[in-house]
C-alpha cells in the first residue's frame, strides 16, 4: 500500500493552507489517476451508444461496458454473468428490488425485516414498497441480536434487507449466518454492500445472498454508478423497474415485451464511461489485493481506535469486535458539527451528522456523530494528524 496515495491526485492538494488529509472515504472515495484516465480514453477514442448499434465504435462502447459486467462478476463470484445489473448507486439498486419485487410479492400486511443500523436507502424503499419493518435490535457495542432476530419472522415475513457493515459503527454483520436463518424459513435476503464491497473478500455464492448491492464512487470508481447481483431465479421472475429504451423485446401501442437478463433492468441509456472507468478501479483492487487492503484498513483501524480512545471526553459509537474502517465518536461539551468544521480549517476531512442513520442516532441517543473513515490511501501520519487537531479542538472549546 505504500505510495498508493501519490497514485490519487486530488489528496496533492492543499485545504486552508495544510495538507488534504481525506477520512471520509465511507462517504465516497476518491478516484485514483488510472480511473481517470480510463474515462478520459474511452470518451477520446471509444465512445458510442451500447448494445444498440453495427458501428465499430458502438461495438467498442458495448465491449467495454460488458468487460465491466464480466469483472464484477468473476470479483463477486456470481454464477452467471446476466446476474450482474447496472444501476445508479446502492440506492437505486435497492429500490428496484423493492419496487419489482416488492410489486409481485408484498400485499397490505407484508414485512421486511432490517436492523437498527441500517442506512436510509435500506429502510424508505421498503416503506415506499408498502411493507411493514421489523427491527433487529443491536446491543450497546453495536452488535446484531442474533436470537432477536430469529424471532422477528412471521408469516407475513417477505424479505430480510441487512446490511453488510455498518456506515456509522463499522459493524461487519453475520451475514452468511443471518442468510442461513432466513432460508431455513424460505425467506430472501438483500445486503445492502455499499461499506463492504472493496473492503473485504465477498462471495455471493457462498454467502448464499438473494440480492448484494453496493456503489462504485465508495470503491475508488465514478459516481453514477452502481450494481445489484441478484440470483437468476429471482431476478427472471420480476418485473421491470423501469421502462424505456435498451430493455424490450417488442412494443405496440397495446403491449409491450421484454429482453432477458441483465438489459430488462438496464432501461435507457446507460452511464457508459462511468461503469468503463470503474473497470480501471476494479483492476487497482485486484492488483493491490483484497488480503492486502483487508490489512491494511485493520492496522489503521487498530491504531486510530487506540489512539482516539486516548482523547479525553471522546466515547466511540459501535465497538464491535468485527469492523471495518469505520470510527464514529463524540466528543463531551462540543457539537460534532463544530469538531468537522475546525477539522476542516486543519485540512482534514471527516464527516458529522446523522450519516443517513436517524434510527441509529436513536438508539444511541445522540443528534449526530463525527465519523472518520477509513481507505487505502490513509496513512498512520493521517490519524496522528487528526488526533492532533482534536487535541486543539478540545483547547478551542475548553474542554
Ligand atoms: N447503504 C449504506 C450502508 C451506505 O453507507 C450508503 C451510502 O453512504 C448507501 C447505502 C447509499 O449509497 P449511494 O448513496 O451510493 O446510493
Amino acid at each position: 500500500m505504500n505510495n498508493i496515495k501519490a497514485d490519487f491526485p486530488i489528496l496533492k492538494q492543499m485545504i486552508h493552507g495544510k495538507p488534504l488529509v481525506y477520512l471520509d472515504s465511507s462517504n465516497t472515495s476518491q478516484k485514483p489517476n488510472v480511473v481517470l484516465e480510463a474515462m478520459q480514453h474511452y470518451y477520446s477514442n471509444d465512445h458510442s451508444n451500447v448494445h444498440r448499434g453495427i458501428t465499430v465504435l458502438s461495438g467498442r462502447a458495448t465491449e467495454r461496458y460488458e468487460n465491466t459486467r464480466k469483472k464484477i462478476q468473476t470479483m463477486l463470484n456470481a454464477k452467471h454473468v446476466y446476474e450482474i445489473i447496472f444501476t445508479s448507486g446502492t440506492t437505486e439498486s435497492i429500490n428496484l428490488v423493492a419496487n419489482s419485487y416488492g410489486r409481485t410479492h408484498f400485499t397490505a400486511d407484508s414485512e421486511v425485516i432490517v436492523s437498527t443500523m441500517e442506512h436510509h436507502s435500506n429502510i424508505v424503499p421498503w416503506q415506499l414498497a408498502g411493507a411493514k419493518l421489523k427491527v433487529i435490535p443491536i446491543t450497546d457495542a453495536g452488535v446484531i441480536d442474533l436470537k432477536a432476530y430469529a424471532s422477528l419472522f412471521s408469516d407475513k415475513t417477505k424479505l430480510v434487507a441487512i446490511t453488510h457493515a455498518s456506515n456509522v459503527l463499522g459493524t461487519i454483520n453475520p451475514i452468511k449466518e443471518m442468510i442461513q436463518i432466513a432460508h431455513a424459513r424460505h425467506i430472501p435476503v438483500l445486503v445492502d454492500g455499499a461499506q463492504a464491497f472493496s473492503h473485504m473478500s465477498l462471495d455471493v455464492q457462498d454467502l448464499d445472498c438473494d440480492f448484494y448491492a453496493f456503489s462504485a464512487h465508495k470503491a475508488y470508481g465514478p459516481t453514477g454508478v452502481g450494481v445489484l447481483y441478484g440470483k437468476e431465479a429471482l431476478l427472471k421472475k420480476m418485473a421491470p423497474f423501469k421502462g424505456g429504451g435498451a430493455m424490450i423485446e417488442s412494443v405496440t401501442f397495446e403491449k409491450s415485451t421484454f429482453t432477458g437478463l441483465p438489459l430488462k433492468f438496464e432501461a435507457g441509456t446507460p452511464n457508459i464511461a462511468n461503469v468503463v472507468g470503474f473497470h480501471a478501479a476494479l483492476e487497482l483492487i485486484e492488483s493491490m489485493g483484497i488480503e492486502n487492503i483487508i490489512q491494511h484498513e485493520r492496522a489503521l483501524l487498530q491504531y486510530a481506535t487506540d489512539k482516539l480512545s486516548k482523547i479525553l471526553g471522546l466515547t466511540i459509537i459501535g465497538t464491535a469486535p468485527h469492523k471495518v474502517g469505520v470510527i464514529s465518536f463524540i466528543l463531551e461539551g462540543v457539537h460534532p458539527h463544530d469538531i468537522a468544521t475546525i477539522l476542516d480549517h486543519e485540512g482534514i476531512s471527516v464527516r458529522a451528522g446523522h450519516h443517513c442513520a436517524m434510527p441509529l442516532m436513536e438508539r444511541y441517543r445522540i443528534p449526530a456523530c463525527v465519523r472518520v473513515s477509513l481507505a487505502v490511501y490513509n496513512t498512520m501520519d493521517d490519524i496522528d494528524l487528526l488526533c492532533s487537531a482534536l487535541e486543539k479542538v478540545r483547547g478551542i472549546f475548553h474542554v
